[in-house]
């Protein structure tokens, strides 16, 4: 992650949109070597999935989203956008931190899940294979975003929409903001990402990095 654009478009488009009914998945197997596919696809009757997100935190929307997608596909590669970015107010977790929230998040999901770090590259022309060159191969991406989904479109990737969860407070921006404010950010996360956030003292950082500086003397 990310496109350019990403700031604005992914969070314009809200309206619920249903997963497509053609829901084309590979189908080969190595008795048919004629559909056997290879370098850039999956194969052997399982399809591989792609998502991607800041997850600045892993929230309940995301994690409601993947277990939408787990009816769809067989494996899934959650993209880890702006990877190199952390302790800032909008991107306060570290991309390592960021794969402990999922992980441990998923570990109950009846889904092979890779989480995959994927570093901000400001040239959009390019970014599908940026990002294909650090996934695993995935057969169709997940996405809301219109930028991501022209992006994949243009390259040839099959794209797949979902529903928006409770988008009035499942953002990454509402849970953000509720830390800052000491607010109750908790019910909007699942509990291993408490957890996390506890371990690495997520809270202490958070409010430290919004806080400015009062008497504008950075040495002070
Ligand atoms: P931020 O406010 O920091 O942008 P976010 O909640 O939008 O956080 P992202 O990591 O930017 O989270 O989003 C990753 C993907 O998850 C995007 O495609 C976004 O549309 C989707 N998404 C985020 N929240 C929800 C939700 N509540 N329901 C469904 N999809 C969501
Ligand atoms: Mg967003």
């Amino acid at each position: 992650m990310r496109p350019i654009a990403d700031t604005g478009p992914i969070d314009r488009l809200r309206a619920p949109i249903g997963l497509p009914e053609n829901r084309s998945t590979v189908r080969s197997s190595q008795s048919d070597p004629a559909t056997l596919k290879h370098g850039g696809r999956t194969s052997l009757d399982m399809t591989r999935g792609f998502y991607i997100g800041r997850f600045q935190p892993f929230h309940n929307g995301h994690l409601s989203v993947v277990e939408q997608i787990a009816d769809d596909v067989d494996e899934l590669v959650l993209g880890i956008g702006s990877a190199d970015d952390s302790h800032t107010v909008r991107n306060p977790f570290t991309a390592g931190e960021r794969i402990m929230m999922i992980t441990k998040s998923l570990v109950d999901t009846d889904l092979v899940t890779y989480a995959v770090p994927i570093e901000d590259l400001e040239r959009n022309s390019v970014w599908v294979s940026h990002v294909q060159s650090m996934s695993p191969d995935f057969d169709v991406a997940y996405s809301n975003n219109p930028l991501v989904i022209q992006l994949f479109r243009e390259a040839g990737v099959e794209v797949r929409q979902s529903p928006m969860f409770n988008r009035e407070v499942l953002a990454g921006t509402e849970v953000r903001e509720r830390m800052v404010d000491d607010g109750d950010w908790e019910p909007l996360v699942p509990e291993a990402v408490v957890d996390v956030v506890d371990e690495i003292d997520g809270i202490e950082r958070i409010g430290m990095i919004s806080d400015n500086d009062s008497d504008g003397d950075w040495a002070a």
